[in-house]
């Protein structure tokens, strides 16, 4: 059995936050804006696997309202919510992503987030992508006032 997941996630960018893709902290004047420390890929990626497991989403695991999660470790919490997922049996056959960000440049990090993000899941580098967008000047994004992340996952079990 196959099952795909979609997660999408949008974080304002403030000053004085550091910024924060895939685990990776990205030198830049602004980050993430959160309860958590606000890294919106892993977000995405944990509501996209939440989703085609049919689980429910991250808000429902870690509510923003929960005092205990305020500045938690994002990696953290999508090693907890794939634990989750894999009792179930399942196995991730690939993850793909799509960073809208406006500044910095995302591509010399690319290679170090997925890493990232495979070890947190313990997959190979070549199992998760991720690809960057810029928002040509418009909205929120193109502003400069937000990030936003769009993730898919297929997530197989042999059932
Ligand atoms: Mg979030």
């Amino acid at each position: 059995m196959i099952r795909i997941g979609m997660g999408y996630d949008l974080h304002r960018l403030v000053p004085d936050r550091p910024l924060i893709l895939g685990g990776i902290t990205i030198p830049f004047d602004k980050g993430e804006y959160g309860h958590s420390d606000g890294d919106v890929l892993l977000h995405a990626i944990a509501d996209a696997l939440l989703g085609a497991a049919g689980l429910g989403d991250i808000g429902a695991f870690f509510p923003p309202s929960d005092p205990q999660w305020k500045d938690a470790d994002s990696r953290k919490l999508l090693a907890e919510i794939w634990q989750q997922v894999q009792v179930m049996g399942w196995v991730i056959e690939n993850i793909d992503a799509v960073v809208a960000l406006e500044k910095p440049k995302f591509l010399p990090w690319r290679e170090a987030v997925r890493t990232s993000i495979a070890d947190i899941l313990g997959i190979a580098p070549d199992q998760i992508f991720v690809k960057a967008k810029t928002g040509e000047g418009c909205d929120a994004v193109g502003r400069g006032e937000a990030v936003a992340v769009w993730a898919t996952c297929l997530l197989s079990r042999t059932d």
